[in-house]
């Protein structure tokens, strides 16, 4: 326990702004389920979050936010106070993106506090949250000093890449001024994810001529070379810790028994909480296939053989250090409200900022949920509240004038120099 960490949080919860938040927050559960059935309504499917990233836009400006836009990535952002180039910034977010395409018919049947509907946890209860805090912090801005950018962002799930995120910290005037990041993500209180899993996917493709079996044997057979491939890089020493998986979750070609194929190929995850490991399974894969190929090419007499290697999947890996003004905000403010800090691995839209070596954490959105990704998505929003006092206490600590001088001196160029 950190005890300036814990001083700052007892300071700030003994303020007279944070009781009107805390009590707006108790009020106003109506409006928050609200506004969680209505976002949930509007189909987000990946690389089609337009629709609701503009009905998040109109509520940004309701609640009273400044500079409300979408950026060039689709990305709906609002701030706190009007930007001023420099100035720390402190970035609240969470993904619009669902799993399910827009051909999913999305009917969200809501039960007192239970919401039933695909994408209800996940990230209803982020976005809901993401409106909550924006709106207990536009009626009090000057609790706050650093400023506060707050994201309802597009590209968390699978194919998305986090490609909200990424454009946030690679590419936008903000990224370099971000002290500290929050991305509220699905159903829980205690939950703290402060390990992004990486992952990397591919697939694999081999092309031949092909030809008949017993008449043609000299011709190369792409799924026996890509076979091979696979099985060399399977036989490499995997490790436990740092965790990870190697995955051959595909392998297709060919369509008789009698017949060398034209083609074979291979779907391949590597997921891993180093980034090391990522690039070493990754160069390990790509040695392999070319090794197979051209020692196949070399034999054959006749046809060659040629592939492909195609990306599909990237997140970085990243671990938020065990040192961070973050964690030690979020642990001071768990102990202020006797909750148990549950630290987790997670593929989030953290992992992009923890990547860059920034302060970052994904935290639980408050209320429980099951059905995660199905079509029987559930959340019960019941204990919702004190997930979000939980959240607005690390905000206006990671937002105060004493946390940032307690920085680092070189806390706010780290992400930016490696980014
Ligand atoms: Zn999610």
């Amino acid at each position: 326990m950190n005890p300036a960490a814990f001083a700052r949080t007892q300071e700030i919860a003994a303020r007279a702004s944070t009781h009107r938040a805390f009590r707006w927050l108790h009020l106003q559960e109506q409006r928050i389920q609200t506004w969680q059935r209505e976002a949930v309504s509007i189909p987000a499917p990946p690389f089609g979050e337009h629709d609701r990233a503009s009905w998040f836009a109109d509520r940004f400006r309701e609640i009273g936010l400044c500079g409300v836009h979408l950026d060039e990535e689709g990305n709906a952002l609002g701030w706190l106070r009007a930007p001023q180039a420099g100035e720390p910034v402190v970035l609240l977010s969470a993904h619009l993106d669902t799993v399910f395409s827009a051909a999913v018919q999305i009917a969200p049947v809501q039960d007192g506090s239970l919401l039933r509907a695909p994408g209800a946890a996940d990230n209803g209860a982020g976005l809901a949250a993401l409106l909550a805090l924006a709106a207990v912090s536009a009626a009090e801005p000057e609790a706050y000093t650093a400023n506060v950018l707050f994201a309802a962002n597009v590209g968390e799930e699978a194919e998305g890449n986090l490609r909200g995120m990424r454009h946030i910290f690679e590419r936008s005037a903000v990224a370099r001024d971000v002290v500290a990041s929050i991305a509220l993500e699905g159903a829980g209180t205690e939950t703290l994810v402060t390990r992004g899993l990486g992952s990397r996917r591919f697939r694999v493709v081999l092309n031949g001529p092909g030809g008949h079996a017993w008449t043609e044997p000299e011709i190369a057979n792409p799924v026996m070379v890509l076979a091979g491939a696979l099985a060399r890089c399977v036989a490499e020493p995997i490790p436990q810790h740092p965790r990870t998986v190697f995955n051959v979750g595909c392998l297709e070609g060919g369509s008789s028994v009698t017949s060398i194929p034209e083609q074979a190929t291979a779907l391949v995850d590597i997921r891993s909480v180093s980034a090391d490991e990522l690039v070493r399974l990754e160069v390990l894969l790509y040695r392999s296939v070319e090794d197979a190929v051209l020692a196949s090419n070399a034999q054959a007499s006749r046809g060659v053989l040629t592939f492909r290697i195609e990306c599909i999947g990237d997140r970085p890996a990243g671990a938020l250090d065990p040192q961070s003004p973050v964690l030690a905000s979020v642990r001071a403010v768990d102990r202020h409200l006797r909750l148990r800090t549950e630290e987790r691995i997670g593929s989030t839209d953290a992992n992009l900022p923890l990547a860059q070596g920034r302060d970052a954490v994904a935290m639980g959105a408050g209320g429980t949920a099951g059905g995660i990704h199905t079509l029987k998505e559930w959340y019960d929003s019941t204990g919702r509240e004190l997930a979000l006092r939980r959240i607005l206490l690390v905000l206006l600590d990671v937002s105060s004038a004493e946390y940032l001088q307690a920085l680092p001196a070189t806390g706010r160029v780290r992400g930016a120099t490696r980014s």
